[in-house]
């Protein structure tokens, strides 16, 4: 079949290769994958989950180098990289601890039935990942879905190959063969993992994947967990603090390039403190330094590669000739590179505010009423994250939104043992924290008369 070149979206050098999986071959990978997960559900828990944690300490030792291969590969800033590793490799033992404790039988008794409620494996699970968070997104999907006796057949995103290949083969090293696999390609490779005997596909990615993927599953009624895009609202209410808001909004907007599934994409502000606000975005993304993630100094990096910038770049012209006023930016940089862009007097016949962006451009639209900033809220097919930034109404405002996560005066993730989930369009199923983790088995029950 070839291989993959892996190539710096700065400058197009190569990174690495990899060989591409022959569709051919996945079937049979499936089938060793099969083999493999008799032997490894017969495991305690307890000892799947030290196993898995045993790649910790190695993750961890690691970080520097496969951080700097993570920005190699795709571009974001080292220490966002070096802190995405360690974030897999520091809390390994934790999670792993919380999985083994979300998935413990339960006895429930009525006095006349006693019945036992077993979290079991499905069987094979197939991972499909997305690049822009090239090593968290297979640890999200990977590490439940071990822990709780699946074999599991990953495959990353063909813009991502080689730091997820290094992730996988540390994780291998502490596992039986077979176990855990890797499938290198793209969109072919992931429809021939879809089809083959697999009993759970785990997704995170696009939305039109993810329909593609459900429809696919769909014919044998496999499991099909999704974890798809979003088009996050943030709305700044009049009594927000709106340094703090602005400081969000220019995090949350520029971060990574953009390129975040909960990234701030529509922001919606009290036409009270919208002249505030959009100066002090403003100010946030002038201080922004783009340039290659391997300097220390750089907040963003190039987007991932010349079709995604396009994308934004079309988006941004067209919201322009439409009526909607560049404030801040340009979408003049050279190569993959893309400044942070600040757009005022947007609307929703604009392709900007409905269609996901993943890029570094935040879309300002003011509003009188609350009732009508939440009503722009919803005005999307997607419910990833929302965020409010407010005083005490802000609460109200949150329970209004129809988003899977909602932040006050903070980003949209929860505490630890919350669920990364989805609403409407942006998932089906959800993982992460006990319920999350849940969602990685069969739910059995065995009864017996009292
Ligand atoms: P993508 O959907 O193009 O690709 C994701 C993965 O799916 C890749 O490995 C790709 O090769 C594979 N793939 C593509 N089409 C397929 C098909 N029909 N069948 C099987 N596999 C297929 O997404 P991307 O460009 O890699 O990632 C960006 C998208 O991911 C954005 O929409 C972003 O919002 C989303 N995302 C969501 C979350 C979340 O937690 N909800 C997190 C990260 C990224």
């Amino acid at each position: 079949m070839g291989e993959l070149v892996s190539s710096n979206p700065v400058n197009g050098e190569e990174v690495g290769r990899v060989v591409v999986t022959d569709p051919a071959d996945i079937p049979g990978l499936v089938q060793r994958a099969r083999v493999a997960q008799r032997a490894w559900r017969a495991l305690p828990i307890e000892e799947r989950a030290a196993m898995v944690a045993a790649a910790g300490p190695s993750i961890v030792e690691r970080s520097r180098e496969l951080g700097e291969l993570l920005t190699r590969e795709m571009g974001k800033p080292i220490q966002a990289a070096v802190g995405e590793v360690l974030s897999c490799g520091r809390g390994l033992k934790e999670e792993v601890d919380e999985i083994a404790n979300a998935l413990r039988p339960e006895v429930l008794d009525d006095g006349r039935t006693q019945t036992t409620l077993f979290h079991d494996p499905y069987g094979v699970c197939a991972a499909i990942t997305p690049w822009n968070f090239p090593i968290s997104m297979p640890h999200w999907l990977v590490v439940p879905a071990l822990v709780a006796g699946n074999a599991v057949v990953l495959k990353p995103s063909e813009e991502t190959p080689l730091i997820a290949d290094a992730w996988a083969r540390i994780l291998q090293e502490h596992l039986p063969a077979d176990v855990l696999q890797i499938v290198h390609g793209d969109e072919q490779q992931g429809k021939a993992l879809v089809a083959a005997d697999v009993d759970l596909v785990a997704f995170t990615g696009s939305r039109n994947a993810g329909a593609h993927i459900l429809s696919a599953a769909g014919g044998e009624l496999k499991r099909v967990l999704l974890e798809l895009g979003g088009k996050d609202p943030l709305i700044v209410l009049e009594d927000a603090d709106v340094d703090a808001a602005a400081r969000f909004a220019a995090r949350n907007s520029f971060r990574n390039t953009g390129q975040v599934c909960v990234s701030t994409e529509r922001i919606y502000v009290h036409e009270s403190v919208l002249p505030e606000f959009t100066e002090k975005l403003v100010d946030e993304a002038r201080a922004m330094v783009v340039g290659d993630g391997l300097d220390a100094a750089t907040d963003l990096g190039p987007m991932i590669n010349a079709r995604q910038k396009q994308h934004v770049v079309a988006q941004v012209r067209d919201a322009a000739q439409s009526g909607a006023h560049v404030v801040f930016g340009d979408t003049e940089a050279e190569g993959n590179f893309l400044g942070p862009i600040v757009l005022a007097d947007v609307d929703h016949t604009m392709d900007i505010m409905r269609e996901e962006t993943f890029g570094p451009v935040a879309c300002v639209q003011g509003f009188s009423r609350v009732e009508q900033a939440v009503e722009l809220a919803n005005d999307t097919p997607y419910g990833l994250g929302a965020v409010v930034y407010g005083g005490d109404s802000a609460e109200a405002v949150a329970r209004e939104l129809d988003a899977g996560m909602i932040g006050i005066n903070r980003s949209c993730g929860g505490a630890s043992g919350s669920p990364w989930v989805g609403a409407k369009q942006s998932g089906y199923g959800f993982h992460s924290g006990p319920h999350g983790h849940r969602q990685f088995t069969q739910v059995r029950i065995v009864s017996r008369p009292k």
